[in-house]
């Protein structure tokens, strides 16, 4: 142990909690001032129907990158940031940014946006988005919502409620990462969610002849099918897992297979390209 002088900054005995503290308040301070900066873009990821393949929306993913501390990968800085509560303002800023870009891709395009709970929460969560929606002029029925099941730990009552008044806006709801974290069926039961997003833990772990994952994907599409609602395989990396869930019934597929998150500019072209490419 180094011993307390005062002195001891660029030591290397100082207790790595410590750091990580300290690491977390600088992080916390940088992204206060990420939107500002204009240090956050959003990529987005095709989202393909699993039968024509062709893209039927593209789901927006947050990207950081900070002057001071480089790439953070979401899964530190949104954790970060709802801990912090800097994911209201900061999940505001991207479904403005996700409306005005999708706004440029072809009308059948959807645009899927994240939304954590403490956003979904606040009680002007609904007038955000229709606030949004006015002012870049996307048609509701562009614009889908993803939450997971964490959204309804809090205070389930007030996540399903302000998710009706999204579904009668007509917009989209998607159930994201589901079988995952804590998989109550009551959620389906109290709402009639557009998709449910199949977690990539069973996609992938279907393909390598787990026929226990396979067991699961066959069943909650089949639970989804008999509620109406679609399902988006997620995690879809290769050509036999896109074969396999699409011959599961899957309606949909996500997945670096079909293509990785990338730039609202490539996203316009890759859906030009592939249109061309049909015609
Ligand atoms: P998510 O919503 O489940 O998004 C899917 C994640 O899986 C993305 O990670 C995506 O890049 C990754 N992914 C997609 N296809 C594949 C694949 O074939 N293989 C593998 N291994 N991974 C794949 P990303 O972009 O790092 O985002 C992680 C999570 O951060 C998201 O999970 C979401 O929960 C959260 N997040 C991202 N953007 C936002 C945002 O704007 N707001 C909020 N509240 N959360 C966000
Ligand atoms: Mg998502
Ligand atoms: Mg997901
Ligand atoms: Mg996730």
């Amino acid at each position: 142990r180094a011993k307390d002088d005062g002195g001891g900054a660029h030591c290397n005995y100082v207790p790595s909690l410590h750091a990580t503290a300290e690491e977390r308040r600088r992080l916390e301070y940088s992204l206060r001032q990420a939107i500002e900066k204009n240090e956050l873009t959003l990529n987005y990821q095709p989202v393909v129907n699993a039968h024509t393949e062709k893209v039927v929306s593209f789901e927006a993913l947050l990207r950081w990158s900070s002057e001071e501390h480089g790439f953070i990968s979401p899964a530190k800085f949104i954790p970060l940031a709802e801990d912090t509560r800097l994911i209201v303002p900061i999940g505001k800023w991207v479904l403005y940014q996700a409306c005005r870009e999708a706004m440029r891709w072809d009308d059948d395009i959807k645009v899927a946006v994240n939304v954590s709970g403490e956003q979904l929460l606040e009680p002007n969560f609904t007038a955000t988005v229709v606030q949004a929606l006015a002012e870049t002029g996307l048609a509701a029925n562009r614009l889908e919502v993803e939450v997971t099941e964490s959204v309804f730990l809090r205070d389930g009552k007030t996540a399903n409620e302000t998710l009706e008044e999204i579904l009668a806006l007509g917009c989209s709801v998607a159930l994201d990462d589901f079988g995952t974290g804590y998989s109550s069926l009551g959620y389906l039961r109290d709402l009639r969610f557009s998709t449910i997003k199949v977690d990539r833990s069973f996609v992938q772990g279907a393909s390598e002849d787990s026929p226990e994952s396979l067991a699961i994907v066959r069943a909650v599409v089949a639970m989804a099918q008999s509620l109406e609602m679609s399902t988006t395989a997620e995690g879809v990396e290769t050509a036999e897992q896109a074969a396999l869930v699409r011959d599961l019934g899957c309606t949909k597929i996500q997945g670096y297979y079909f293509g990785r998150p990338m730039s609202a500019v490539e996203a316009h072209s890759l859906v030009v390209k592939r249109s061309q490419a049909a015609a």
